[in-house]
């Protein structure tokens, strides 16, 4: 099916105007017109190839929501007319100990990204959300809450569950500590979820001006970055420190806010290995630890709490032809805390 979209066309070009054809229904498929697809800082690292050489024509986007349009004669899962949301992978082998456990975004055979990657078929290129048209199995998509506003539900789908995630898996409870480095968009539904789960939040930011907003999100505490020694007054104090930031810092800064037993978990990817001084691990048995986004139950899960709290994210909504400056402000901080991009300027 034609479908219109943006794209990185030859490498290091900013993103232009791509029509491309999507694959036509299999039985187990279903078509959705996308409403909105958020901008993830993954997208921006991708396309400009900070994680290597992007597969080009690139058309990125992982946060992606829509409403049901066609499903295929066995599909039987969605509606025409469901809300309905995909994120970052479309595919697994669905067969490995960790797909069968709903742990497809740790599939052995890795699982198939939304885009930069070739379809399971090994010829047909991912293309992303940054479009107006998607097609994909019943399996890899998810329900959308019927009382959340779609813009503000697009994030969800990768700042969302990669925050909801390591939430759960490391039991964030009422009267928990909980610090979460970065207020972005990760970071800001990271402040929200915990705070919805009952822990105090502490946001750890480079940002002066983003204090009240942190408040606003859930924050009990805001703490600058930009001193040195910011952590002194809070050495050992965290159960668990959640580092959201898309640029190099020094996690050892972090590691002293950590009490007994306390975890840091490492989300953000700028793509350079971290200097750690594995003292301040030993020091009250810290543990460092990654995350990477939740497989498709965690998945509804997060959607399905977000529906209860009325979680959203806070959007900036754009037009099609805003994406590079939208990208160059994201790198600069400068965004109120995601930009979505409205699908029917596509
Ligand atoms: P984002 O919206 O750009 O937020 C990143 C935040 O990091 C900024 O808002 C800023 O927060 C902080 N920051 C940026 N530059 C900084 C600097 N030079 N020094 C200190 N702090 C800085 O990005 P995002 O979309 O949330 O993504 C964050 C990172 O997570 C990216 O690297 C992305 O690739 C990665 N990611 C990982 C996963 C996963 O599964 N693990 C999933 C999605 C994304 P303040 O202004 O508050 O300091
Ligand atoms: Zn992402
Ligand atoms: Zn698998």
């Amino acid at each position: 099916m034609q479908t219109r979209g943006y794209a990185v066309m030859t490498s290091g070009a900013p993103l232009t105007p791509f029509t491309f054809e999507r694959r036509e229904l299999r039985p187990t498929d279903v078509a959705f017109d996308i409403t909105h697809a958020g901008i993830c800082h993954s997208d921006i690292h991708t396309a400009r190839g900070e994680w290597g050489s992007p597969l080009l024509p690139l058309v990125p986007g992982h946060e992606i929501v829509g409403v049901v349009t066609a499903v295929g004669s066995e599909q039987t899962k969605f509606s025409i007319g469901d809300r309905i949301g995909v994120g970052v992978f479309v595919d697994s082998c669905g067969k490995c100990e960790n797909c069968l456990s709903g742990h497809q975004n740790y599939c052995f055979e890795g699982m198939t990204g939304t885009y930069n990657t070739l379809e399971r078929d090994g010829v047909t290129p991912a293309h992303g959300g940054y479009s107006n048209k998607f097609v994909i199995d019943q399996e890899y998509a998810v329900k959308v809450p019927a009382n959340l506003d779609m813009a503000g539900v697009a994030p969800l789908l990768c700042a969302g569950i990669t925050l909801y995630s390591p939430l759960r898996h490391w039991n964030v409870k009422p009267g928990m500590k909980v610090g979460i480095i970065g207020l972005g968009g990760l970071g800001h539904m990271g402040v929200k979820l915990a705070s919805a789960m009952g822990a105090e939040v502490t946001v750890f930011s480079h940002s002066a001006n983003k204090e009240s907003d942190a408040k606003r999100f859930g924050a009990k505490h805001f703490v600058l970055t930009k001193e040195a020694g910011f952590f002194e007054p809070l050495k050992e104090t965290f159960d668990l420190v959640l580092n959201t930031v898309s640029a190099e810092i020094d996690i050892n800064d972090y590691l002293h806010l950590l009490k007994l037993d306390g975890t840091l978990v490492v989300i953000g990817l700028p793509g350079k290995p971290y200097a750690v001084n594995v003292f301040n691990l030993l020091r009250m048995r810290r543990s460092l630890a990654g995350s990477m986004i939740g497989g498709l139950p965690e998945l509804q899960e997060m959607l399905d709490f977000c529906g209860e709290h009325g979680v959203v994210s806070d959007v900036e909504v754009i037009k099609a032809d805003y994406i590079n400056e939208a990208y160059d402000r994201t790198v600069a901080s400068d965004v109120k805390y995601r930009f979505v991009i409205d699908a029917s300027t596509f």
